[in-house]
């Protein structure tokens, strides 16, 4: 049985930059689940359809064939065959995922991928419903998250080192938004599963985190 470790929460919890040190420190292959949903809004996107409009979202994401790689330990995503792991963080293409991933066609879509790959591979997977619905048998599972303050100065500290001039408002309504619609969706919303370790990062550093993670391992 590979080791198939479970780490959710809501955004900007910190969870990806804990699961890449932790996968390192274990020998485990991080897999990022926010990047496949955010590689079909991003089709979802290009094609201008509506986000919002649940058939057409449904019926488009047909035609997003989403596929992952590992290059020196980094994950690829490919949509049709293209790398697209450039396109992928933005604030445009993170919202427009909050909203398409409510789709029950979309988490179809992207379901069996997870699955499959946590079957052949140790891993470490994060997301909003690893340790509630795509995992169940993972061991452990955490529940990552931070204050809604906290969170938005971090991404706010990010966007500013990569010299950008952000609003920080801004950002902390987009991530209380999302928030919302990542907890009040009906299929898959995002909670702690009940066997779930909860960690409140908020005053904690990046390695307390990291060995509190490991201690668990
Ligand atoms: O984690 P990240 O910010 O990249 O995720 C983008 C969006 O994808 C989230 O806001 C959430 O709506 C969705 N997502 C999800 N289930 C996951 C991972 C991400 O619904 N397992």
């Amino acid at each position: 049985m590979p080791i198939n470790i479970a780490i959710d929460g809501p955004a900007g919890a910190g969870k990806s930059t804990i699961a890449k040190l932790v996968a390192k420190k274990k020998n485990l292959i991080y897999v990022d689940t926010g990047a496949m949903y955010r590689a079909i809004a991003l089709y979802i996107l290009r094609l201008g359809t509506d986000p919002e409009d649940a058939e057409a979202v449904a019926r488009d994401c047909k035609g997003a064939n989403v596929t992952i790689g590992y290059e020196d330990g980094v994950q690829i995503v490919y949509l049709n065959g293209e790398n697209v792991n450039a396109y992928l963080r933005t604030e445009e293409v993170g919202n427009t995922a909050s909203k398409t991933s409510a789709n029950p066609a979309v988490r179809a879509q992207i379901f069996s991928l997870q699955q499959e790959l946590a079957k052949e591979n140790d891993c470490i997977m994060d997301g909003r419903d690893i340790g509630s619905v795509v995992l169940p048998n993972a061991k452990p599972k955490i529940y990552l998250t931070a204050s809604s303050g906290v969170r938005a100065k971090r991404r706010y500290d990010e966007l500013v080192a990569k010299g950008e001039t952000p609003d920080f408002d801004r950002i902390r309504t987009d991530i209380e938004q999302r928030d919302y619609q990542d907890m009040h969706r009906e299929i898959s919303p995002l909670v702690k599963a009940e066997d779930a370790t909860l960690i409140d990062s908020s005053d904690m550093s990046i390695d307390e985190v990291v060995d509190a993670i490991c201690a668990l391992v």
